[in-house]
């Protein structure tokens, strides 16, 4: 203390500044082999005093730590590091080992694209699918089937998953095209009733855009088929044609609804503008032609 209240009394520079508490700052041999590391000049160190305290205190934090959960860095997963640039000296965020994993772990979900699907369906995984329910055994086939005879010329179709309310039928695709982007094969989740609306409402905007990548993306989520408020245009100028392009081109097409392709076919025929079945008919022969039709009736996982 001593000490401190005579360097305080001092008339000194700027520079005798900076040496001062460069120098108090090195009386922890830690820090100090740490800044030597660096083999920079002491007279650019000394600039950094305030910095190099907070890149060795960050480094000191990564030294016990066991996961990106217990980080207590300023940027979580990321170290404030000091490099060295010429004789001068430059700071960075650098991911930690724990942040690269992650990353590369993660890194197929790029191949999907989710449109208003829930974020938790791009965790879904194989492994981790109930088996508790003989129910999902066929379904669980399937998948291995279609993966099996993905790479052939002619395509697998996709399946027309119908059943009750929460019972995992998206949850069960969604881990079938998390296994597809590990291969590198794309694909899009598609929540069918929003996409309706947003297309509806972005009409001059990015409409084409959004309507040709859901045609020609090489796998297809269309979810909660059904459940939307149809209309003769969604029926006739968006769902069909998409349907339309997928099997001339035989891109796989899967769809989920709380129908059955018999109540779905109720449900595409009567429009707030009247009742049409030879039009229902013919979107429900495109999606029998696209897919298998397998059910999924079970208890409501959602909490
Ligand atoms: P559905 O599409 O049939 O209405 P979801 O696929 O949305 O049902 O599933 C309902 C909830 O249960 C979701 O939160 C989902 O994450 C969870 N879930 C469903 N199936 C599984 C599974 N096999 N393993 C883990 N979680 C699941
Ligand atoms: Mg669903």
């Amino acid at each position: 203390m001593q000490a401190v209240k005579e360097y305080m009394n001092l008339k000194t520079t700027d520079q005798d500044q900076l040496k001062r508490s460069f120098i108090d700052a090195c009386q922890d041999p830690n820090f100090k082999s740490f800044v030597q590391s660096l083999n920079i000049d002491e007279k650019i160190l000394m600039r950094y005093t305030s910095l190099l305290e907070e890149a060795f205190g960050e480094l000191e934090h990564c030294q016990n730590c066991k996961g990106l959960a217990m980080c207590q860095n300023k940027v979580p997963g990321y170290l404030f590091t000091p490099q060295k640039a010429k004789n001068a000296l430059s700071f960075s965020y650098d991911a930690c080992h724990y942040e690269v994993e992650k990353n590369h772990a993660h890194s197929y979900q790029k191949y999907i694209d989710l449109y208003d699907i829930p974020e938790e369906m791009k965790d879904a995984s194989f492994k981790d699918l109930y088996r508790d329910d003989k129910k999902r055994l066929p379904i669980i086939k399937y998948f291995k089937t279609f993966l099996d005879t993905y790479d052939q010329e002619e395509k697998p179709k996709g399946l027309y998953l119908h059943g009750s309310f929460g019972s995992g039928k998206t949850y069960m695709i969604a881990a079938l095209l998390n296994e597809l982007a590990k291969r590198n094969i794309s694909s899009a989740m598609v929540y069918f009733p929003e996409f309706l609306r947003h297309l509806k409402s972005s009409f001059h905007e990015d409409y084409e855009e959004k309507f040709n990548y859901i045609r020609k993306v090489p796998v297809l989520l269309l979810d909660d088929v059904g459940a939307e408020n149809l209309t003769p245009w969604s029926r006739d100028e968006i769902l069909g044609p998409i349907l339309q392009y997928r099997m001339d081109h035989h891109l796989p097409t899967f769809f989920t609804s709380n129908l059955t392709l018999e109540e779905l076919e109720t449900h595409l025929g009567n429009t707030a503008s009247g009742v049409d079945k030879v039009k229902a008919r013919r979107i429900i022969e495109r999606i029998k032609q696209l897919t298998c039709d397998l059910e999924l009736v079970s208890a409501n996982r959602r909490v």
